[in-house]
Order: structure tokens, then C-alpha cells, then sequence
């Protein structure tokens, strides 16, 4: 006999049954899901499963200790409210801990686990400890694990020589965590290479693919739990929670230098998680072997597996990394102000990334395009910062490099338009960024006459009023030799 949800169920023994329970339970969670959003179920909740139903309760399983008790202390009501919804005969929710769930913490099993429901009902195979806890911002708990940030794909990586073997590293651990000799990840690099990026792009690509959980964090979050969990006695939580994740990834753990204690504890979960075939992926501003501070034996293991670095950026690289931005952006960015950035800020992409970002917003805000102009105008202060004193000697090298032409032909007297217009322009560009005199300038470009310089002033001045393209080449020229 078929009955309405919202009546009671018939016996679970029964497929019919199953299904109906089954699609209570589903409507149940989208309900939670809903209500909690996206982020909140899939910490604590995605993890729910139903072993049944028995007389007017339902029981609802967890796979540990910690889960079960924040599910009953946060959601317990809700859940019931939402059974009776849908069942009025339900009238107790019993939240427990599923058999097998986290080693050794678990409880006796329920008996009632056998219902024979579980089939239908738990397509989430193997319990996975704090698979979602692991993998999402636990906003109550304190907010230990940061959530990973969207931008940060492999999508949005550029490769290019400085990071291709980190960038290779981080694919193959994405692709096969915990394949021989890539455990741990180790990738180190300066400050703003892209070692928080390849490390969520990591973790994006397990979760999406394997849900995997994975638990990103930096040193000092890790740390600073660590610390909380001693405070408020829950250390069993804590390492319970950590050390039943697929993938841990600790970011910046040169934090952790001197920090005696955390090491120890970072140490001991590293451990075990290796130990049960877990992937590792640690970064820091310094190789394994330069971590001075860190524990040897710690250091030792940090180094057993792949340890990667991130280069110092080429012109290419961020030529290529503003390119790949500003197409993002959808802001159209002249060539030549790309080229601009890529030259000027060379210290990380974290600053080449603002820059742009900069240019953008403001031609956004202003209703502008994007020019060179707007680029002296709005990043004036970033660009101060890297003036110096311009001699002649490197705007002839500049310019014959641009043109192409010979140094000493700066110099030579020869008068083919092929050398005459750039020495025209290194005389212009003289005259303009240094504080020397006509004659001095002349005797620079092989002992010309003041009035031969007078007269290149004049020409480029013009061709510039006259010609966009080369008073735009000019320009650059000229904002190269600023930096
Ligand atoms: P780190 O963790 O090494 O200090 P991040 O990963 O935080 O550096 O990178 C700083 C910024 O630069 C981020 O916004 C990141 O997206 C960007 N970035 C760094 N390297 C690249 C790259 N190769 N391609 C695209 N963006 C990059
Ligand atoms: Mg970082």
C-alpha cells in the first residue's frame, strides 16, 4: 500500500519503502542545504547519512566524534523540525557516529545500521572523516581553515621558465596525489610567485575531481589553533579533524620558525598522515635545507619528497601574466602599457597584479581608456619609487637596443635615416631626462654641433605632434629609461 510522505513510513525492508525514505532524506538535506547555504552544509553536513528509520526516530549518522557533536549542538533541532515536516510520526532525531568512522574514536556501532537502507541511502561511499569540515571555511568553529580562493586556478596560472617545474609539480599531485616522490610537495619561492596560487589550484582541482577533502592553512592559522585547542583542552578535536583529511596544505610554514611546540605538533600529523598515504603540500619563502629554525628531523622530512621553487620572474613571464590579466579583465590595454608594467615592476606579480588592477579601476571609475598617460597619472607614486638619475650613455644604449642599430653608431657619422632618426631620438630624449646643456649633449653624439641637437629636438617634437604610433614609441622609450 502506498502512503503520502507525511504520514509514517512503510517498513524500510520494502524497495518502495527505501525510495520514499530516500527521497524524504534528499529533500530533507536540499532543505538544510538551502537554508545553511552552500558553504556551512558542506562543512558539516554533506556528511550526514541516514541509517534509518526505527519507530519514531530517525538516525542520522556522521563519521566522527567531532562532526556528530557539532551537528546535534548546531543543526539538531533544525533536523528534526524538518523530519517532522515531512513525516509527523518522526519525533526524535538520533545523530550518531557511523561504524568505521575515524579510528579508533568511534563509537560501538549502532545496531540499527543493519536496516538494510544504507544501500539506497548512503551514496557517499567510504566515510570520510571531516571531508567537507576539512575542505571549507568553518566559520563557527573559528574560521581554521581559510577557504580557497576562486581566482587561484591552474586555469589562470601562466607558465612560463621561472615557475614551469613548480607549476609541473603541483599538476602531477593534482592529477595522482601521493604518487612516489611527490610526497610531501614542497614549493618554496619569494614573495608573490604564485605559491598560494598553485597551492589552491591543487586543491580546486582534487576537490572538484576526487572531493577529495583537503585542508589548506597557513602556518600561523595552524598554529594559532593549535594554540586554541591546548587552551580550551580539545586537542583530541583538533588533531582528529587534521589528520583524517586527504590532502593538508600548510602555506607559508617558514611562520612556524622557532615555534617550537607547533612544530612538534605539525611534525606529529605530518606523520601520520604520510604514514596512512595521505598527500602533503607545504610552501615557504625558503628551501627545506635554509629553514633554519625548523626542527632537523622535520626539515629532514620535509624534504623527502619533491621539493620545487619558484624563479624570480622573467620579462616574459610577466609580459605574459598582464597579458592573460587584462584579457580577464575585459579592459582593453595597449600592447605598450602592458609592456610598460612588465618592465617596471619587477619585484612580484602580487605588485605587477595591483598596478594593473589600478589602471583598470581607474579607467572604469573615469569612463577612460587605458593609455601610457594614464599609467603616468595613476601609478605616478609606484613608479616614483623606482626613479633614478637617467645618464646619456644608457639612453643611447636604450634606444639603439629599441631601433636595433649599433651603440656607436649614437656617435658615428653616418647619416642614413636608419641611424639618423634613432640618435635624433636619443638626443631628444637627452635633452628631456637629463640636466645637460645643448653643446654637452652634442659632444656626447660624436662631437656634434649644439645647433645639429637644437635641431633634433625640434624634428622629434614634430614627428611626435604628427605621428601617434611614434610619439607612443617615444614615450615608452621614455618611461623605460624612468624606471
Ligand atoms: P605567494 O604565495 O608566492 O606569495 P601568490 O600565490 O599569493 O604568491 O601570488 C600573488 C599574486 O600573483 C596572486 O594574485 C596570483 O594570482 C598572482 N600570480 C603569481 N604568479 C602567477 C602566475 N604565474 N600566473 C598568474 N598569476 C600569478
Ligand atoms: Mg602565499
Amino acid at each position: 500500500m502506498d502512503k503520502e510522505p507525511g504520514s509514517s513510513f512503510p517498513p524500510t525492508a520494502s524497495k518502495q519503502g527505501t525510495a520514499q525514505l530516500a527521497s524524504c532524506w534528499a529533500r530533507i538535506r536540499g532543505r538544510m542545504r538551502e537554508e545553511v547555504g552552500e558553504v556551512e552544509y558542506r562543512t558539516w553536513l554533506r556528511q550526514m547519512t541516514l541509517a534509518g528509520v526505527e519507530g519514531d526516530e530517525a538516525i542520522v549518522l556522521l563519521p566522527t566524534r567531532f562532526l556528530r557533536d557539532w551537528v546535534r549542538g548546531h543543526y539538531g533541532d533544525r533536523l528534526k523540525a524538518l523530519w517532522q515536516a515531512e513525516s509527523p510520526a518522526i519525533r526524535r532525531v538520533d545523530i550518531r557516529v557511523a561504524a568505521g568512522g575515524s579510528a579508533g574514536l568511534t563509537e560501538p556501532s549502532p545496531t540499527h545500521v543493519e536496516t538494510g537502507l544504507a544501500e539506497g541511502l548512503t551514496p557517499r561511499p567510504a566515510l570520510r572523516p571531516m571531508a567537507s569540515a576539512a575542505s571549507e571555511k568553518l566559520d563557527r568553529a573559528g574560521d581554521w581553515i581559510a577557504p580557497l580562493e576562486p581566482r587561484f586556478t591552474f586555469d589562470t596560472f601562466v607558465v612560463g621558465k621561472p615557475n614551469e617545474f613548480a607549476h609541473a609539480c603541483a599538476r602531477r599531485v593534482a592529477e595522482k596525489p601521493n604518487s612516489a616522490g611527490f610526497n610531501p610537495l614542497f614549493l618554496y619561492g619569494g614573495v608573490g610567485l604564485g605559491k598560494t596560487h598553485l597551492m589552491h589550484s591543487i586543491a580546486w582541482a582534487l576537490r572538484e575531481r576526487e572531493n577529495a577533502s583537503v585542508a589548506y592553512m597557513s602556518a600561523e592559522k595552524f598554529m594559532y589553533r593549535f594554540i586554541a585547542a591546548l587552551r580550551s583542552q580539545s586537542t583530541m578535536e583538533f588533531k582528529e579533524s587534521l589528520r583524517s583529511v586527504d590532502v593538508l596544505m600548510i602555506d607559508d610554514l617558514q611562520f612556524l620558525i622557532g615555534k617550537d611546540n607547533t612544530q612538534e605538533e605539525f611534525f606529529h600529523t605530518f606523520n601520520a598522515l604520510v604514514d596512512s598515504g595521505k598527500q602533503i603540500v607545504v610552501s615557504s619563502d625558503k628551501s627545506p635545507s635554509d629553514l633554519n629554525g625548523i626542527e632537523d628531523r622535520l626539515r629532514t622530512r620535509l624534504g623527502w619528497g619533491m621539493v620545487a621553487d619558484l624563479h624570480a620572474t622573467t620579462y616574459e613571464l610577466r609580459l605574459s601574466i598582464v597579458e592573460a590579466k587584462a584579457h580577464a579583465s575585459g579592459v582593453t590595454v595597449p600592447p605598450r602599457v602592458l609592456e610598460l608594467l612588465a618592465h617596471k615592476i619587477t619585484s612580484n606579480v602580487r605588485e605587477l597584479e595591483g598596478a594593473l588592477n589600478r589602471l583598470i579601476a581607474h579607467a572604469n571609475l573615469f569612463g577612460r581608456n587605458v593609455t601610457l598617460e594614464s599609467v603616468q597619472e595613476v601609478l605616478a607614486d609606484m613608479l616614483r619609487a623606482h626613479d633614478k638619475r637617467i645618464s646619456i650613455e644608457e639612453i643611447q644604449k636604450k634606444v639603439a637596443e629599441h631601433y636595433n642599430i649599433r651603440l656607436t653608431d649614437m656617435a658615428s657619422p653616418r647619416r642614413a635615416r636608419a641611424v639618423a632618426r634613432p640618435r635624433q631620438v636619443a638626443m631628444y630624449l637627452a635633452k628631456q631626462l637629463t640636466q645637460r646643456s645643448l653643446p654637452e649633449i652634442g659632444r656626447r653624439f660624436g662631437n656634434r654641433d649644439h645647433t645639429t641637437v637644437m635641431h633634433a629636438v625640434s624634428r622629434i617634437a614634430e614627428l611626435m605632434a604628427a605621428d601617434v604610433a611614434f610619439a607612443e614609441d617615444v614615450a615608452l622609450l621614455r618611461k623605460m629609461l624612468e624606471t
